[in-house]
């Protein structure tokens, strides 16, 4: 079974074909500038064909979609015969509301259900949709599965997503924590399990994606008992560019002085905020271990806020789960940054956690980074959201 997986976003799609038997990525690429002028990058992984890299016109979705197909189809850059070698199509959608608890076969009903979610997601539902209708446009008849951001963080007990904020706006709104990345922690959470080798069901585990967006999820015995993103993904820990937790009264504050619209507020605190803001070097991680390198005493603060925040925020999930048997270390900064492991977990030494530096130094594997003595074990894996949602998308569709 071959499925291809579609992350669009309103002016971006990723994908990736994967064949099932064997979890191989066939091949993978990205359409850029949809809706302005258009750009495709396709990588066939499998067969020794090149890679396609080029401008094309892409004024909507549906011409992108036909162009993935056109070039996994054709003979130069292909890498199957015919699209009817394509068995399902699973698309990762931001924002499931509370009506999605777990990944669904796409239908009309479903279709209106997400129409119905994109209030909470203003920006990234809209995108889904296209995608999805676009796919199914251009596609016909192929099962399509949709894989939510958000699901797997619905086992969350009232405790941990209620805002203390009048009862009636959880009622008649669906004022709460959400929380997103849920696909990455699902499936670090339960390689964590693999490596460990025990049921997830027995673990109590802390995964931390820290990416330009980053979030923690405490998982106990296989369930999401709380995380750090909420109604929107701009809260939790300071991300790139993403100011993390803040007391409203500052929104308040700045927009009297200053007379910010609340859409100029908010662009301030999703996009010049977080690293950035603090730092004024970069959202990048890179770029800021560089400058506090040099001795930028501003890089070194927004490295040091993150570092604590991150270790602030674990502290507070061993305390919700009464004790951790390993946190997960994944995403780009995680997986990449043996600094930004080693900086956070110099914080665990009350949990007798112990970093191997050789470990630790590796890269591209999953891998523990602890010491064979350590008490709670530490791990880096590399997260695969595609897999998960090709994963999903097989055995429903089966
Ligand atoms: P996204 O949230 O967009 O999916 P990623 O998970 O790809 O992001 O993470 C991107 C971030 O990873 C970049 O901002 C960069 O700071 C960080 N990163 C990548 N490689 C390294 C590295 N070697 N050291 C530190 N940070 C890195």
């Amino acid at each position: 079974m071959k499925i291809l997986v579609i992350n669009a976003g309103s002016s971006s799609l990723k994908y990736q074909l994967i064949d099932m038997e064997t979890e191989e990525v066939l091949a993978k690429g990205l359409c850029e500038r949809i809706g302005i002028d258009g750009h495709l990058k396709h990588s066939p992984l499998v067969g020794g064909k090149p890679v396609f890299n080029e401008d094309l016109p892409l004024p909507t979705h549906s011409e992108a979609i036909a162009a993935v197909i056109d070039k996994l189809t054709s003979a130069e850059y292909g890498v199957v015969s015919s699209m009817h070698e394509i068995d399902a199509v699973g698309h990762r959608v931001v924002h499931g509301g509370e009506k999605f608890a777990c990944s669904v076969k796409i239908d009309d009903d479903v279709m209106a259900a997400l129409e119905e979610c994109t209030p909470f997601a203003p920006l990234h539902n809209p995108a889904n949709i296209t995608g999805i209708n676009a796919c199914r446009a251009v596609m016909g008849d192929v099962p399509m599965v949709a894989v939510f951001d958000t699901a797997f963080h619905q086992t969350m007990p009232g405790k941990a997503y209620m805002y203390a904020v009048p009862y009636e706006y959880y009622q008649n709104d669906g004022i709460r924590r959400y929380g997103f990345h849920g696909t990455s922690h699902r499936y670090v959470s339960s390689r964590c399990a693999e490596l460990m080798g025990k049921p997830i069901e027995e673990l109590k585990l802390i995964s931390c994606h820290m990416g330009n967006g980053s979030s923690i999820c405490a998982i106990d015995h296989g369930k999401c008992v709380d995380t750090s993103m909420g109604f929107t993904p701009l809260v939790g820990l300071p991300m790139g560019t993403r100011c993390g937790d803040l007391d409203a009264g500052v929104i308040q504050f700045l927009m009297n002085k200053y007379g910010y619209s609340i859409d100029e507020m908010l662009n301030i605190l999703n996009k010049k905020s977080g690293v950035l803001g603090v730092s004024g070097v970069s959202s990048d991680f890179r770029d800021l271990d560089a400058a506090a390198e040099r001795g930028n005493d501003r890089a070194r603060l927004a490295l040091d806020m993150f570092h604590y925040w991150v270790a602030k925020v674990v502290g507070s999930y061993v305390a919700a789960m009464n004790g951790v048997d390993a946190i997960i270390y994944t995403a780009g900064v995680g997986e990449n940054s043996a600094e930004t492991r080693a900086a956070i977990s110099s914080y665990f030494g009350y949990l007798g956690v112990e970093i191997d530096p050789v470990a630790n130094s590796k890269r591209g594997e999953d891998i523990m980074i602890s010491t064979p003595d350590s008490k709670v074990k530490v791990f880096v894996i590399p997260t695969n959201e595609e897999l998960v949602i090709a994963r999903d998308t097989r055995d429903i569709v089966a």
